[in-house]
């Protein structure tokens, strides 16, 4: 029901049909938007064509966020790689750097490191 919502949203939007054309979206037996990607004769069960899901919605977010989390806080790349695999965020690579940037656990592991103290002057001898 979610993505169904999403969807509709989607599409009341000014610019969906230019967008569909591009992106070569259809809908599929049971109504939802998906992208024509090149994998329909693979035998891989996912990735084959995947939901078209609308930018910087809430849900995406949670979904990026979701994602990132459970490839164990991997960047950009991975986290992208393995939403696709069922999902088409529309400029998804914006929305996944903008949910990183975020990402309170990453900070704390890429955070700088501490300043070395300044060195008191040398004695006399
Ligand atoms: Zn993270």
């Amino acid at each position: 029901m979610i993505l169904r919502d999403e969807q509709e949203r989607m599409t009341n939007q000014p610019d969906f049909e230019k967008m569909k054309s591009n992106l070569n979206v259809y809908k599929d037996d049971e109504g939802y938007h998906r992208v024509k990607s090149r994998f329909n004769e693979s035998s891989l069960p996912t990735k084959k064509n995947p939901l078209l899901l609308p930018e910087s919605t809430n849900f995406t977010k949670l979904l990026i966020k979701d994602t990132h989390e459970k490839c164990l806080h991997f960047g950009i790349e991975t986290t992208l790689a393995k939403i696709r695999k069922r999902y088409w965020i529309i400029r998804g690579r914006k929305d996944v750097k903008n949910v990183l940037r975020k990402c309170v656990i990453c900070k704390q592991f890429q955070g700088r490191t501490m300043k070395s103290p300044e060195s008191p002057e040398l004695p006399e001898f």
